[in-house]
C-alpha cells in the first residue's frame, strides 16, 4: 500500500462522435491505481494525441492498446490480469493491436518472467515512463514545429491537473512495494516544475496538484537542497492560478516551513493528507514507518492550530502483520480522537518481495482475510459517521466551489476542502470560481444552490 488515494479509472470516458480518426491511430488506455498512475495517464494521453493518436472506447477499435497497471494490492494485479486475458481475443482477431503493460507491476526483477507469462503483451514499460509509451506508439505523426516531446505540451488540460515533482521513494515501510518498482526518489528540479505549472495555466488550467509519492521531501536530492515550501510559493505566484494543492505527504517530512507556508498562501489550500497508516506504535514499528503516534498526533496539533479550518486526510491499513485487535482498537481511538475529514482504508495485502509478506507468512503474525475485512468494516463505519458529521456541519455555509465540469445535470466543483460540490445552473461555468450555498450534505459530498 502506497501513500496515496487508490482510484481506479479509464481512460477514456468515451471518444468524439464525430472523430473519423481510424483505427490505426486510435489507442486505448486503461488505468488503475493511485494518483500518480492517474497522472501518468493524463500526461500519455496528452502526448499521444500530440502525435495524432485519437482515443478508442474500446480495446477492438485500437490498434494501440496501453495497461497502466499498479500492484500495491493483489486485487489490482487481478484486475490487469483479468483485463490482458480479454485482449488475447482482441489480439487474435487483429494481430496487428500493440499492447504494451506499463506502471507498478513492472519492474525489473519480474519483465523476463512476464514476457513468458503474458505473450499478449508486446512491451513491457517501467511506471511513469510516458516518453517510452509515446515512443512505441507504431503511427505517430511528429512535426518539425511542434515536436510530441515534453508530454507536458498539453493543448487543452483539464480545469485542475496533478503534476509530478518527485518519482520514486527512498524509504522501505515493510508493506510498501512501491521503491521496488518506481526506484529511488528524484526530484524535478524547480525552474522545470514552474516552467510547466505556467503553460498549464496558460492553457486553462486553474488547480495544480503537486504529486509526489513523499512529496514533502521534493528538493532533499537537488542542487542547494530547496524545500517544497519554496516550490509552492513559486507556483503558487503564477498569474491565472486559483488554487494549489500537494500530496502525499510523510509526517518525517512535514516541517514548520511548509506548514507555515500553507498558512500564508490564499491560493494554497488548507487541504493536507498525512497518512499515519495505524494507530498502535508497535504496529507503526512493524511497518517502519519511523514516527510514533505521540509524535503524529502532536504534528496534526501544530498543523490545526497554524492553518485554520484545515481538512486532514489519512490513509490506514488494516490487518498488517502483527496487528491484534487491541493495536486496531487504538486505530480506532486514534481516529475518533483526530477525527479525520477522510480516511483511506485498505486491508492488508501481501505484495511480493516485502518485509510484510515474510512476516504474513509467519502464522504467529499474520491476520486471517475474515478478520481483516471486518476490521476494515468497523473502522469505514466509524468514519462514515465522523465525515456525516464534518459534512454537516457545512450545512448553510457558502463554499467557493471550482467549477471542473458537469455531472449528472448539474455543475461538479470542490471546495477548498476537497469535497464534491454539486449545483445546478443554466450556464456553463467550468474553470470558475462560484460561491455556493450548501443545502444538503452527505458523507462524501455536498449539494446547494449558487449564491
Ligand atoms: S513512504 Fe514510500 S515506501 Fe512508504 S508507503 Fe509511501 S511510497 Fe511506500
Amino acid at each position: 500500500m502506497q501513500d496515496l488515494l487508490f482510484l481506479d479509472k479509464l481512460f477514456p470516458a468515451q471518444r468524439p462522435d464525430r472523430d473519423t480518426t481510424p483505427r490505426s491511430r486510435r489507442y486505448y488506455l486503461w488505468t488503475v491505481g493511485c494518483q500518480m498512475n492517474v497522472s501518468d495517464s493524463e500526461r500519455l494521453e496528452a502526448a499521444l494525441q500530440n502525435v495524432g493518436y485519437s482515443p478508442a472506447a474500446h480495446p477492438e477499435e485500437a490498434s494501440f492498446i496501453v495497461l497502466n497497471s499498479c500492484s500495491v494490492r493483489a486485487s489490482a494485479e487481478e484486475r490487469i490480469f483479468g483485463k490482458l486475458g480479454e485482449l488475447v481475443r482482441v489480439k487474435r482477431a487483429q494481430p496487428d493491436t500493440r499492447v504494451v503493460l506499463w506502471g507498478c507491476m513492472v519492474g525489473p526483477q519480474n519483465q523476463s518472467i512476464f514476457a513468458q507469462q503474458l505473450p499478449m503483451v508486446d512491451y513491457f514499460v517501467s511506471p511513469s515512463a510516458v516518453d517510452a509509451v509515446v515512443a512505441l506508439a507504431p503511427n505517430a505523426v511528429y512535426t518539425l514545429d511542434e515536436p510530441a516531446l515534453p508530454v507536458a505540451n498539453w493543448e487543452h488540460p483539464p480545469v485542475a491537473v496533478h503534476v509530478p515533482i518527485q518519482y520514486g521513494c527512498n524509504r522501505s515501510c515493510a508493506y510498501c512495494v512501491i521503491p521496488l518498482r518506481r526506484g529511488h526518489e528524484r526530484s524535478r528540479p524547480l525552474a522545470e516544475l514552474v516552467d510547466e505549472c505556467q503553460r498549464l495555466v496558460a492553457r486553462g488550467a486553474r488547480e495544480l496538484t503537486l504529486l509526489g509519492q513523499i512529496v514533502d521531501s521534493w528538493g532533499h536530492d537537488l542542487p542547494g537542497r530547496p524545500q517544497l515550501g519554496d516550490l509552492i510559493e513559486a507556483v503558487h505566484a503564477i498569474p491565472g492560478l486559483q488554487r494549489l494543492r500537494f500530496l502525499t505527504s510523510h509526517p518525517a517530512w512535514m516541517t514548520d516551513q511548509l506548514i507555515a507556508t500553507v498558512a500564508s498562501l490564499p491560493r494554497c489550500m488548507p487541504d493536507i493528507n498525512l497518512p499515519v497508516q495505524s494507530g498502535s506504535d508497535q504496529v507503526l514499528k512493524l511497518m517502519r514507518r519511523g514516527y510514533t503516534v505521540a509524535r503524529y498526533t502532536a504534528l496534526v496539533e501544530k498543523i490545526r492550530a497554524t492553518i485554520p479550518n484545515v481538512s486532514l486526510t489519512t490513509d490506514i491499513i488494516v490487518g498488517h502483520p502483527g496487528e491484534t485487535r487491541e493495536d486496531f482498537a487504538q486505530t480506532l481511538a486514534l481516529c475518533a480522537a483526530i477525527r479525520f475529514d477522510k480516511v483511506h482504508i485498505a486491508a492488508f495485502s501481501a505484495r511480493p518481495g516485502t518485509l510484510a509478506a515474510t512476516q504474513e507468512a509467519d502464522p504467529a503474525l499474520a491476520v486471517s482475510e475474515a478478520e481483516k475485512e471486518a476490521r476494515r468494516r468497523e473502522l469505514e463505519s466509524a468514519q462514515e459517521q465522523i465525515a456525516t458529521e464534518h459534512s454537516a456541519n457545512m450545512l448553510g455555509q457558502t463554499v467557493q466551489a471550482l467549477v471542473e465540469g458537469e455531472s449528472k445535470g448539474k455543475w461538479r466543483g470542490r471546495s477548498p476542502n476537497n469535497k464534491l460540490v454539486f449545483f445546478p445552473h443554466p450556464d456553463d461555468l467550468t474553470g470558475q470560481l462560484v460561491p455556493v450555498r450548501i443545502t444538503q450534505t452527505s458523507p462524501w459530498s455536498l449539494q446547494g444552490q449558487a449564491v
